[in-house]
């Protein structure tokens, strides 16, 4: 049997403007770091680097905690491995959902053999505290509080500094979603005491896709540690790839690490320890407010409440008759400018206008409004 070679060439994709609910813009800088020559996984230099992104991502979560790292997946690898290592077969998890990815924490749960017991709150509504309470008062026995800081399908926040306490007076552990909100809003591991997080380099952190920060605290290894059973999964079980991340040993073969994508986590991770995280979660605010002032200008208005708003993840209400689809193609093809749709749901009822990271600038601002201007 003959095949026939197909004609293709190499991919040479355009440079878009990335305004979506992620990946950002990603940086020069840190394409360039992504270059650079490819070490062996265990060369000391590289060993080296990693033990640099460790304490990098510590500076980023605002943590002291040992086991902080890099996932060699996305960010859904670092929900399920804050899942599986932690849930057991029969435990009881408390799940807050206002929009998609809460709806991902009930299936981690269950795939782990464990109960979810569902908060539900509005799309667009933040956590509601209460219900919170309530629902850990009818399941005493709960051993997980799990929520998402910043729910990327509708824009919103939730308070996690008083959600992982209320969970610590029930005596839960807490597992917390901070994959839009790492280097884009406030967020303090150790302040806070959330003993579970896990984010992605491709949000706030402006890196490609492809990698999960995560960190553990030491309640939540000691959790680990003590396991009735094996974890699920072998290639996300903590107890395996600690000896491939943790300082203290010798380093032994778990996996081979992206070595380049990693170089480029370091590089966004410079980046923003030169810049500072307080000013990089002040620079997002008020980049939130020039986009709002412009799009308020526009007449569009904003499908959540003040208070509540992620200035990286703007979610504006679409008025009847806006052709949703046909709108964003003509963004991308004329201007080059990439924003989101609404995600399940909301479908055709908003726009996710992200300002993560490196996209969050005037320079994008402007680009968008006057493409805006132009074509609604
Ligand atoms: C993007 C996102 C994820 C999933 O991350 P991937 O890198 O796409 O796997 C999970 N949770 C939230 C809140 C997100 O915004």
């Amino acid at each position: 049997m003959t095949f026939t070679k197909p004609a293709i060439q190499s991919f040479m994709p355009e440079t878009r403007t990335l305004m979506g609910p992620g990946p950002s813009d990603v940086p020069k800088r840190i394409l360039d770091a992504m270059a650079r020559p490819t070490l062996g996984h265990l060369d000391p230099d590289f060993v080296g680097m990693m033990d640099e992104v460790k304490q990098l991502l510590q500076y980023a979560f605002q943590t002291k905690n040992e086991l902080t790292m890099a996932v060699s997946a996305p960010g859904s690898a670092g929900m399920e491995m804050c899942f599986v290592n932690l849930v057991e077969p029969g435990d009881k998890v408390i799940v807050c959902q206002n929009g998609v990815f809460g709806g991902r924490m009930k299936e981690n749960v269950e795939r782990c053999g464990g109960t979810a017991i569902m908060v539900q709150d509005d799309w667009g509504k933040p956590v509601d505290l209460n219900k919170v309470k309530e629902a850990l008062d009818q399941n005493k026995d709960a051993k997980i509080v799990a929520f998402v800081h910043a729910e990327t399908s509708t824009g919103a926040r939730s308070d996690a500094k008083a959600i992982v306490a209320l969970a610590h007076e029930y005596g839960c552990l807490t597992i917390v979603d901070a994959v839009t909100s790492l280097g884009g809003s406030e967020l303090k591991v150790d302040e806070w005491n959330i003993d579970a997080i896990y984010s992605g380099s491709q949000k706030c952190l402006s890196c490609t896709p492809g990698l999960s920060p995560v960190s553990f605290s030491n309640q939540a290894l000691e959790v680990i540690k003590n396991r009735k059973t094996k974890v699920q999964s072998w290639f996300l079980d903590l107890n395996l790839v600690m000896g491939y991340w943790g300082s203290n040993q010798k380093r032994s073969y778990h996996h081979t690490a992206p070595i380049n994508a990693l170089y480029g986590l370091h590089e966004a991770l410079v980046i923003l320890l030169e810049e500072g995280i307080e000013h990089a979660w002040e620079r997002h605010y008020q980049n939130h407010l020039k986009l709002k002032e412009g799009l308020e200008a526009l007449g569009l208005d904003f499908f959540v409440e003040e208070q509540y708003r992620l200035p990286q993840l703007n979610a504006i209400t679409l008025n009847e008759g806006l052709d949703d689809a046909a709108l964003r193609t003509k963004l991308l093809r004329n201007y080059g400018i990439e924003i989101g749709g609404g995600l399940g749901v909301m479908t055709g009822k908003i726009w996710r206008i992200g300002l993560m990271g490196h996209s969050s600038r005037q320079e994008n601002i402007d680009k968008l409004i006057g493409a805006l201007k132009d074509t609604l």
